[in-house]
C-alpha cells in the first residue's frame, strides 16, 4: 500500500472534492497521505481533515513564499495543534530563493523559528528547499539542537552531491513527479544516490504531476506513478519500494500508518 508523505488537500483546488479524493484511497492503494501546512488557515484545514479522516496525517508550518505574513500568534496556534497526535511534523518551512516570495532574510528567521518550534514540540521538521541548499545547510548546522526529531527534505533537488551533506543530519528525503519529467536526469541521480532507508514518495499535489498527466491537476492517487519510476530508477520491484517507503514514512513521521 501507498502513503503520500507531501501532499495539499488543503489546496482551495482540492479541498471540495477531498471527501471523494480520500474515499477512493482504498481503490486507489493508498493507505494514508501526510497533509502539508503552508500557512495558518491551510494548517487548521488540515488538522480538520486529519480529525475527520483515520487516512490522514497533517504538519504545521508557514511555506517560505508565506515567510513574510508570519506573526508570532501563528506559532502559539501550531503548538497547540502539535499536540494532536495526528499532527506528525512542523512544515512546510525553509528557504525558496527561486522564487522569492518573501525576502530572504525573513525567509531564513522564519525558517529558524520553524526549527525552534519543532524542537519546544519534539516533532521532526518537513523542508522546502529550493536553489537556497548552502544557506539550508548552514542554518542546520546552527540549529543542530532543534533537528533530535530528524528532517525531510521534500521535493529533494539538492543533487547526489550533497546527499553526503545532508545525510551528516538525521535526514530523509522525498520524491515526486520530478523524477518522471524527461529533463528530471539530476532527480533521478539524486534519487540512486539516497540511502535506501533514507527514501520517500510524495505527490506535492495539485502540483508537480507527474508524466502522462504534466498540465493537470495532481492527485494523492499520482503517488503510483513515482513509485513506478523510482522502481525503474533502482532496479527493484515496485512492491519493495512501497515497503521501503511505509517503514521509511513511519520511522521518520514515528506513527503506525
Ligand atoms: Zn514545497
Ligand atoms: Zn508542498
Amino acid at each position: 500500500m501507498l502513503i503520500d508523505v507531501h501532499c495539499h488537500l488543503n489546496d482551495p483546488r482540492l479541498i471540495d472534492d477531498a471527501p471523494s479524493i480520500v474515499a477512493d484511497f482504498p481503490k486507489d492503494g493508498l493507505l494514508a497521505v501526510v497533509n502539508a501546512a503552508y500557512d495558518r488557515e491551510s494548517a487548521q484545514i488540515g488538522a480538520e481533515l486529519a480529525a475527520r479522516y483515520d487516512s490522514v496525517y497533517a504538519t504545521v508550518g508557514i511555506h517560505p513564499h508565506d515567510a513574510v505574513f508570519a506573526v508570532p500568534e501563528d506559532y502559539e496556534v501550531f503548538a497547540e495543534l502539535l499536540k494532536r497526535p495526528k499532527i506528525l511534523a512542523v512544515g512546510e518551512t525553509g528557504l525558496d530563493y527561486f522564487y522569492d516570495k518573501s525576502p530572504r532574510d525573513i525567509q531564513r528567521r522564519v525558517f529558524r523559528e520553524h526549527l525552534e518550534l519543532a524542537r519546544a514540540a519534539h516533532k521532526p521538521v518537513v523542508l522546502h528547499i529550493r536553489d537556497a541548499y548552502g544557506d539550508a545547510l548552514d542554518i542546520l548546522k546552527d540549529a543542530r539542537h532543534c533537528l533530535e526529531k530528524g528532517v525531510l527534505l521534500h521535493c529533494y533537488g539538492g543533487g547526489a552531491e550533497a546527499v553526503k551533506d545532508f545525510s551528516r543530519f538525521d535526514c530523509f528525503y522525498s520524491f515526486g513527479g520530478a523524477v518522471t519529467f524527461n529533463n528530471g536526469e539530476a532527480n533521478r541521480a539524486s534519487l540512486a544516490a539516497v540511502p535506501r532507508d533514507r527514501l520517500l514518495l510524495e505527490t506535492d499535489c495539485p502540483y508537480m504531476t507527474p508524466v502522462p498527466f504534466r498540465g493537470q491537476l495532481n492527485y494523492p492517487k499520482h503517488v503510483r506513478l513515482v513509485a513506478l519510476k523510482v522502481a525503474e530508477v533502482l532496479g527493484i520491484s515496485v512492491e519493495e519500494v512501497e515497503e521501503l517507503n511505509k517503514q521509511n514514512a513511519e520511522a521518520f513521521f514515528k506513527v503506525r500508518f
